[in-house]
Parts: C-alpha cells; sequence; structure tokens
C-alpha cells in the first residue's frame, strides 16, 4: 500500500482501492420493497469489498466488486480448519440523509485481536474503516431510511484462503466486507427473550477462543441453541467452562444485571466476547451515575438476586437487537421468574439514549459516531 506524506508532515498511509461497478443494480422498485421489509441478513447490497494477502507481498488488491459468488478449491483452508474471523456493525442514516457507522475503529481493533488468536496477519485498522466506508458509500442508496431503527448491517470477515490440507497459518488470507439491509429486531415493540441456561455446553474455556469473533464460536453455540429451542426458550446462555458456575453470555449478546441500589453488574472478559455495545453500556450508565461493575457473577447470585427483589432488571445486548430485555431463565429442573412484566425502566432508557446517538437524535458527546456520506 502506497504512503504519502501529508501537509503536517507525518506521514498517512492509504490504501488504493480499485473500483468495478456492477453492470446492472438491483432496480429502484425492487430496492423499495426489498428496504420496507428487509428481515435480516438475506438480501445483500449491490457491491462487495476484497482484499488479500500473502507473506511475499503483504495486503494487495484491494477492490470493490459486483458481489457475487466466490469460486473456492474444495481444498481450501478455511472450509475444513475454520481459520475464520469476521466483524458486525452497522451503517444508520440520519434524519437528514447523512449516513454513519457506530465506534467503526472499535471494531477494526477487535478484529485485529481476533486475527491475532486465530493466527491471522493484521489487517490495519484504518484500511478496516477505509474498506467499510467505501463499500458503505459505493451502495450507499441500501441504507434504508433510519424512521423504525432500520440499517445496513456490514460484514467484514477474513478466511483463510490458501489451497492446502496441512494443518498450519494459512500462506492465503482474503479479507471481504459485504453488506445486508436489517429491520427493525424488535417488531411491534421491544420483548423480553426467555432464556435456558445449558449444563452440558460451554462455549469457551480458558486460553481458548472465547474472546475472539470466529465462525467456530458460533458452530459450538448451535447444538446449545437447539436445545433452548427445544425447551421452548428463545436465547441460551452459558456458564463458565471450569466450574460451571460463573454467568458469561449469550450466544451472540452480553448480559447485565441491575440492582435495585441502581448499581449495574456484568460478566469480567477473559472468556466473553468483548461486545461494543457492552462497552458503550458501560460508559452511558457511568455517565449517568450508575455504578458499573465488571466481575464475575454467579448462576446463584442470579438466582437468589430474583429471588429476594435485590435484581430489579436483566438485559443483553449486542450489535443487532442493540438492547433486549432478558425474561425468565429456566434450566433442567428449575427456573428463574421475569423480574419486570415487560421491559426494565433502566433497561429501557439506555435501550434509547444508545439508538439516539446512532440515529444522529441525541448529541454524540462520546464521539463514537463516524461520517461516511
Ligand atoms: C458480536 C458478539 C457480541 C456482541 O458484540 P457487539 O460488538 O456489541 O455487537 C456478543 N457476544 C458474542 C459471542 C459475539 O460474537
Amino acid at each position: 500500500m502506497p504512503s504519502c506524506s501529508a501537509k503536517g508532515g507525518y506521514n498517512v498511509t492509504f490504501m488504493q482501492i480499485s473500483t468495478t461497478l456492477a453492470e446492472t443494480l438491483v432496480d429502484d422498485a425492487r430496492l423499495a420493497e426489498i428496504l420496507t421489509n428487509p428481515g435480516f441478513g438475506t438480501y445483500f447490497t449491490d457491491h462487495m469489498f476484497t482484499v488479500e494477502w500473502t507473506p511475499e507481498k503483504g495486503w494487495y488488491d484491494a477492490r470493490i466488486t459486483p458481489y457475487g459468488p466466490l469460486s473456492l478449491d474444495p481444498a481450501t483452508a478455511v472450509l475444513h480448519y475454520a481459520q475464520e474471523t469476521f466483524e458486525g456493525m452497522k451503517a444508520y442514516r440520519h434524519d437528514d440523509g447523512s449516513v454513519w457507522t457506530f465506534r467503526p475503529h472499535a471494531n477494526a481493533g477487535r478484529m485485529m485481536r481476533s486475527s491475532h488468536r486465530l493466527a491471522f496477519p493484521e489487517f490495519p485498522e484504518e484500511d478496516f474503516v477505509q474498506a467499510v466506508d467505501e463499500l458503505v458509500r459505493v451502495d450507499q442508496r441500501w441504507v434504508p431510511d433510519g424512521a423504525g431503527e432500520k440499517s445496513l448491517y456490514v460484514r467484514p470477515f477474513m478466511i483463510a484462503t490458501e489451497k492446502f490440507l496441512g494443518v498450519r497459518p494459512s500462506q492465503h488470507v482474503t479479507f471481504m466486507v459485504i453488506a445486508s439491509p436489517a429491520g427493525a429486531y424488535f417488531k411491534g415493540g421491544v420483548k423480553p427473550v426467555s432464556l435456558w441456561l445449558t449444563e452440558d455446553y460451554t462455549r469457551a474455556g480458558r486460553g481458548g477462543m472465547g474472546a475472539a469473533k470466529t465462525g467456530g464460536n458460533y458452530a459450538s453455540s448451535l447444538v446449545a441453541q437447539q436445545e433452548a429451542s427445544g425447551h421452548g426458550c428463545d436465547q441460551v446462555v452459558f456458564l463458565d467452562a471450569q466450574q460451571g458456575k460463573y454467568v458469561e453470555e449469550l450466544g451472540g449478546m452480553n448480559l447485565y444485571f441491575v440492582f435495585d441500589d441502581g448499581s449495574i453488574v456484568t460478566p469480567a472478559t477473559g472468556t466473553i466476547l468483548e461486545g461494543i455495545t457492552r462497552s458503550s453500556i458501560i460508559e452511558l450508565a457511568g455517565q449517568s451515575g450508575h455504578k458499573v461493575q465488571e466481575r464475575q457473577f454467579s448462576i446463584d447470585e442470579w438466582r437468589d438476586g430474583v429471588a429476594s427483589g435485590r435484581i430489579t432488571e436483566i438485559f443483553a445486548c449486542g450489535t443487532a437487537a442493540v438492547v433486549t430485555p432478558v425474561g425468565s431463565l429456566k434450566w433442567d429442573g428449575g427456573e428463574v421468574a421475569s423480574t419486570t412484566e415487560g421491559a426494565g425502566e433502566l433497561t429501557m432508557k439506555l435501550r434509547q439514549s444508545l439508538v439516539d446517538i446512532q440515529y444522529g437524535r441525541a448529541e454524540d458527546n462520546f464521539g463514537w459516531m463516524h461520517q461516511v456520506t
């Protein structure tokens, strides 16, 4: 990647991206129809971003091309040993028509940490943000109107693309960005999710991949999610692998417990995924005077806290749902009731504060928003 000397005398490196636009774009009528009810992860924009890496060349051939299938040799490493990492973020349309992403440098930094865990080369933070910006710019007509909490979900991912069946870090790596319009997570009002506590499965052990955003963690969560569904629950909760005692997180969302004195507890990092929504909530809650503790939180504390009334609200958070209230918790032979009828007051307040910043309806005191167009 070429570097140029900026006016201030320091070096700014930037990535040259070649752009080949699609000959036919999804037409306006069809696009309007898709954006009316986009669902999640079903429709994809007209273009995609790709850049490749080898040890000899470093990152090369950054390009935006028409969206389309990849042609992969059946021996491609990622298909066999799951050397893969990904990110998830959203682009939001503000009322004045401008388009913004939320804390994209945090996603870029997390991808670098995930990459390290998966023995991938690092893709530079600035290039990550540039790649996302460029794709969103090229496909900006796919960013829905902000009304009703719609957005364009952006999925950067890195895969091992060497054609080789041996076990070692791939010597050919591909980083891509695709995007998909997303509807409101909650249609017809925010509703609590019911949880199943799995005692058979864990998601991450000490020294494992729990803190990395990698497909393997999701593959390992599917059977537990099936178990949850089989028991009539929406989502699964995992406990720590060592003692089976401490609450970790859901399959793809971090957890929060609100106490009657206004303090908030969330499980400490280590084996959980460090959600960007999680850290934003810690800051938002702290700013509005709530004491937030990141610490080990046992399943007994959950049960006893709800029984005694000391825990007044429980919620989960992640990019897709922003904040979702947690209802009942069930396990084989037991149950903890909901703390609230519907959504708790602080849960909804925090959710609203975050959504208002994301859609440009409240002042962004933290400097979280990044303008794309
Ligand atoms: C992505 C993810 C989250 C939420 O992270 P956000 O950055 O807030 O979207 C939580 N848990 C897991 C396992 C995840 O992969």
